[in-house]
């Protein structure tokens, strides 16, 4: 298949305010592995939505074959001559064949020895199979999704809603990540998520959650809230990934501090999609090239990559936090690299 994906005269423009700020070498902590045939809803040709949330034309038409060689591409294509090592996990659809899915994931991070997988999980399976998967495939850790609640409502879920207890015991004992999107309207200003998170994270030490774009906080205000409460739990992280405003990573790391954030793109395919995540009021939405009707004559008009406007905003609040050099190392590099040194002694080997 083509890959889709070349930088116009205005992408260009962007990747030369951001060559000199990108590391050489990169841990990526939140990238997408799958097949479009993963995705187990029998209408899913018919629908303009993937997984219920996501339009359906980057998985099916531009990226239905999502694997280690693609993110390799894409990546050298968006940041060239960067050797990038990935956190991967599935595509968490609403209908998913779980078992394809994670054994695809397990096969592909063999290519490279610094790169972990995650297993796509939902709250029915038991500690036991969970375990065994972990042991068989050198999984890192597990993804839920809020898709997979036991309550239906994925908007307004709580966290052992879609990781059950006797799942996050399993982390806890192996010590292992849970990549983790929160649920609800104020996401991680949510209190009963706070709640949750304290709880969880006091009563199970071992695991190491992963709040996954910045605590869903796209602007300031939930990780204003949030992050206040996290930064004292020593076993919680965040990741950047699809987080395009700087005023929300400068918030995250104005609260949580620079030493538990780590980049991550959202790829693929959501890095490699042009938009934004534009925030206004206590709301965010993903703007894309076909959702709007702006008369933009006045300017250049264009819209880049979501990965080239998570980087702006994580190059212009780097600035403003101070000491930027070695921020943007820990950021994209050693955060990530001590996390995973600290899971992966941890895991059983069948050897
Ligand atoms: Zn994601």
């Amino acid at each position: 298949m083509a890959l889709n994906v070349k930088l116009n005269r205005t992408d260009r423009r962007i990747w030369d305010e951001l060559d000199s700020f990108v590391p050489r070498e990169i841990i990526d902590v939140h990238t997408h592995l799958y097949l479009w045939e993963f995705n187990s809803d029998p209408d899913k040709d018919k629908a303009p939505e993937a997984g219920k949330t996501w339009p359906a034309k980057p998985f099916r038409e531009d990226f239905p074959i999502a694997d280690w060689g693609q993110s390799d591409k894409i990546d050298q294509i968006l940041m060239p001559g960067r050797k990038v090592h990935r956190i991967s996990f599935g595509m968490p659809f609403a209908m998913v064949d779980f078992e394809a899915t994670n054994q695809f994931i397990a096969d592909q991070v063999v290519n490279d020895s610094e790169s972990h997988a995650l297993m796509l999980i939902n709250p029915k399976m038991t500690a036991d199979y969970l375990e065994k998967q972990v042991t068989q495939n050198k999984f890192i850790g597990f993804k839920p999704y809020r898709l997979y609640s036991v309550t239906g409502d994925v908007d307004n879920c709580r966290i052992t809603d879609f990781i059950a207890e006797h799942q996050i015991e399993v982390a806890h004992r192996l010590g292992l990540i849970i990549m983790m999107h929160v649920s609800k309207r104020n996401a991680i200003a949510d209190q009963e998520n706070i709640d949750d998170m304290k709880r969880l994270s006091e009563t199970y030490p071992n695991a190491k959650w992963i709040l996954a774009h910045c605590g869903r906080s796209y602007s300031s205000w939930a990780i204003e809230k949030g992050g206040k409460v996290m930064r004292d739990l020593p076993n919680v992280w965040f990741d950047t990934s699809a987080v395009t405003e700087t005023d929300a990573i400068d918030a995250l790391l104005s609260t949580v501090g620079s030493d538990k954030v780590m980049y991550g793109s959202d790829d693929i395919p959501f890095g490699v999609m042009r938009g934004k995540l534009i925030a206004f009021g206590y709301s965010w939405a993903l703007l894309t090239e076909d959702n709007h009707s702006f008369a933009l004559n006045h300017c250049d008009g264009k819209l880049t990559f979501i990965r080239y406007e998570e980087l702006r905003a994580i190059h212009r609040a780097v600035k403003r936090y101070g000491e930027s050099d070695k921020v943007c190392q820990d950021l994209f590099y050693n955060n990530a690299k001590k996390l995973i040194d600290s899971v992966s002694p941890n895991v059983p080997s069948t050897l």
